[in-house]
């Protein structure tokens, strides 16, 4: 029995094709799509309908500082709160704090399908490198479950923060995939944005910037990053977070904006559950939404995403770390109502975000990882509609998680 399948699938719904298809795995890879399939395998899974799309990928999260609520709940409820109250906390972050509470939200995303996460790891002369030694254990004990890629990040800006351009090169010696920073809290965000290129060229890694985020009057910085994208030959390999400010352009320089985005191949992630509760905040009546138009730049071939970020800290005190229920927010600040949109929504936490992080096989198909998650639903619509509960996640051709809704009435 050479041939024998680790994985089959049966009974599956696809996005794209009519009726129930099987889905074959071995090695870790879909090896084939066929309505059935005579090869035996050691396990045989019957989806009896339900969809069957790639797993999910959320490519921005901060696992350090999830979970937060418990020690210090808002009083305030102010992004100056969060700012200042965050910074303090982080001063007793310890490697088993951080490690508690990036498991419980680790094993909450797996639960919900994820199978690839980038997470930033905050790398300051405060903190040092705790969260990176609290991470690095972390990712090769999720390893058969979850692809972690860990994004070493300097939150508290670069120039200002003498010491931290030595933490960072460290950090990723020491094991970082990915560099990158916020360059709107540095004095210096031109400089910031240089140093973190340099680095990246150093370490040959991909670029993760938090963009054009506040809503202010500053000067766009996405001209800068796309300027050293292009010079440095960084084409695919960046990634920008947050981008809300786009939210404010009018179409003709939203247009443009995304034509240099689309040239420089470079990937924009909408943060809605984050950007939605702090953007806006001076504003006394219509409050601005302030979501990145990911649909609209994904229309002018911006490879566009979505994202969870901060999960119940206090720049967003809310979320469980499914994607699902961000898409449904999505879909409704930016008014998606069609089955084709709610199937590009979908591809924004599968396929799309894989890309933005630099993961290229990903995708029902023949060759592709045997990363798949299956809902309890028959459609995208129903998927983002409902964000249903039961779901088997499968990272490399394993079930790796199994949640079933159980009701009782009475
Ligand atoms: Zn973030």
């Amino acid at each position: 029995m050479n041939n024998l399948l680790d994985l089959k699938i049966e009974g599956a719904t696809l996005i794209g094709r009519e009726g129930r298809w099987a889905i074959a795995i071995q090695n870790g890879l879909i090896t084939g799509i066929a309505p059935t399939f005579a090869t035996a395998a050691r396990q045989t899974l019957n989806a009896d309908g339900k969809l069957v799309i790639p797993g999910l990928v959320d490519p921005h999260l901060h696992l350090d500082k999830a979970l937060l609520l418990e020690a210090y709940p808002a009083k305030q409820g102010t992004f100056q709160e969060a700012l200042k109250e965050t910074f303090n906390l982080k001063r007793s972050f310890t490697i088993e704090d951080i490690q508690t509470r990036a498991s419980r939200v680790l094993d909450s995303e797996i639960a919900f399908g994820t199978t690839a996460i980038r997470s930033h790891v905050e790398v300051d002369p405060i903190l040092q490198l705790t969260s990176l030694n609290a991470l690095l254990p972390l990712k090769q004990a999720y390893a058969e479950r979850l692809t972690l890629q860990l994004a070493v990040f300097a939150q508290e800006g670069i120039t200002n923060q003498p010491g931290t351009e030595a933490l960072l090169r460290e950090a990723m010696s020491l094991g970082g995939d990915v560099i990158g920073s916020a360059p709107y809290t540095d004095s210096d965000p031109e400089k910031n944005i240089q140093i973190i290129f340099d680095i990246a060229q150093d370490f040959d890694c991909d670029v993760d910037f938090h963009l054009d985020f506040l809503d202010d009057d500053a000067p766009l910085l996405l001209p800068v990053v796309v300027r050293e994208t292009v010079r440095r030959g960084w084409q695919s390999r960046v990634c920008l977070g947050h981008m809300t400010r786009l939210a404010g352009l009018d179409p003709t320089e939203l247009k443009a904006m995304a034509a240099m985005l689309a040239d420089a191949d470079i990937s924009v992630l909408a943060l809605p559950a984050s950007d939605l509760y702090m953007m806006a905040r001076k504003d006394t009546h219509n409050v601005r939404r302030g979501i990145a138009p990911i649909q609209q730049l994904a229309d002018r071939g911006v490879n566009s995403a979505i994202a969870t970020n901060n999960i119940q800290n206090l720049f967003t005190p809310f979320g469980d770390g499914d994607l699902l229920k961000i898409c449904t927010l999505v879909a409704q600040i930016l008014q998606l109502g069609t089955t084709a949109s709610h199937e590009a929504c979908l591809a924004m936490v599968t396929t799309k975000a894989a890309q933005a992080i630099g993961i290229r096989n990903r995708g029902i198909e023949s060759g592709k990882a045997a990363d798949l998650v299956i809902l309890d639903a028959k459609s995208a619509s129903e998927a983002i509609g409902a964000a249903p509960p039961s779901r088997t996640t499968i990272k490399n051709g394993r079930i790796v998680s199994q949640t079933v809704l159980q009701r009782h009435f009475f």
